[in-house]
């Protein structure tokens, strides 16, 4: 199975992402995590994206294309769910032309539908662990006591400037994407103001995993 979470920053993309993990197995390919990473390492890559990153900008299509090209081979073509990949008609269309290559085309695109008032809202209480890259929210999704506070903290990205600019960048860069994976009949669209419990139900629900659901 090869699943895309699509929709804007703080649609529960990552929070749904980790579900299917744990209870299905599918490896999560998120292309933010990576370039997260990247920044804390201090890698050439990450030198070079921090600045635009932190501001909430996008990361340049070739770049972003090889950490995920990169990725889906690892997983071998198969059992992964695309996390904020891809974001550009060009990592679309790339996307769509390296899989059909490989005879491993896209089994779905949740589409995590959320008016940008609530995104706003949301991102203001988002919390990481800096361990494992999991997101919470202080009061939707609180983070369990066994992680240390001090490992918890806001992403540079989720203060009120970046936000603004990063819904502005999903309006205008990443929206396209629904008309363009609708034409192929992938979209799958879900109300993302849902409890995170049945947005998982209703994606489990429309891939057929009604049995496999543990919540
Ligand atoms: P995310 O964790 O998905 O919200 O991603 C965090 C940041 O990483 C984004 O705001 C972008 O700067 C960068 N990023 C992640 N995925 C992509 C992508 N597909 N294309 C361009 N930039 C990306």
């Amino acid at each position: 199975m090869r699943l895309v979470l699509f929709g804007p920053p703080g649609a529960g993309k990552g929070t749904q992402a980790g579900r299917l993990r744990d209870t299905l197995g599918l490896n999560i390919i998120s292309t933010g995590y990576l370039i997260r990473s990247a920044i804390r390492q201090r890698s050439p890559l990450g030198l070079r994206v921090k600045e635009l990153v932190q501001r909430g900008g996008l990361v340049p299509d070739e770049t972003v294309r090889d950490l995920a090209s990169e990725a889906i081979v690892h997983q071998r073509f198969d059992n992964f769910i695309l996390d904020g990949y891809p974001r550009t008609m060009q990592q679309a269309e790339w996307l769509t032309a390296f899989l059909e290559a490989y005879k491993a085309p896209l089994t779905a695109v949740f589409y995590l539908k959320v008016p940008d008032a609530v995104i706003v809202d949301r991102l203001s209480g988002r919390r990481m662990d800096t361990k494992t890259g999991d997101s919470y929210h202080v009061a939707l999704n609180p983070p369990p006591d066994s992680i240390p506070a001090d490992r918890l903290i806001q992403r540079p990205d989720d203060r009120p400037e970046a936000v603004l600019e990063r819904l502005k960048t999903y309006h205008r860069d990443t929206m396209p994407l629904v008309k363009y994976f609708g034409r192929s009949g992938l979209i799958v669209p879900i109300d993302g103001t849902a409890t995170f419990d049945d947005v998982f139900e209703e994606i489990c629900a429309s891939v057929g995993m009604e049995e496999r659901v543990s919540v």
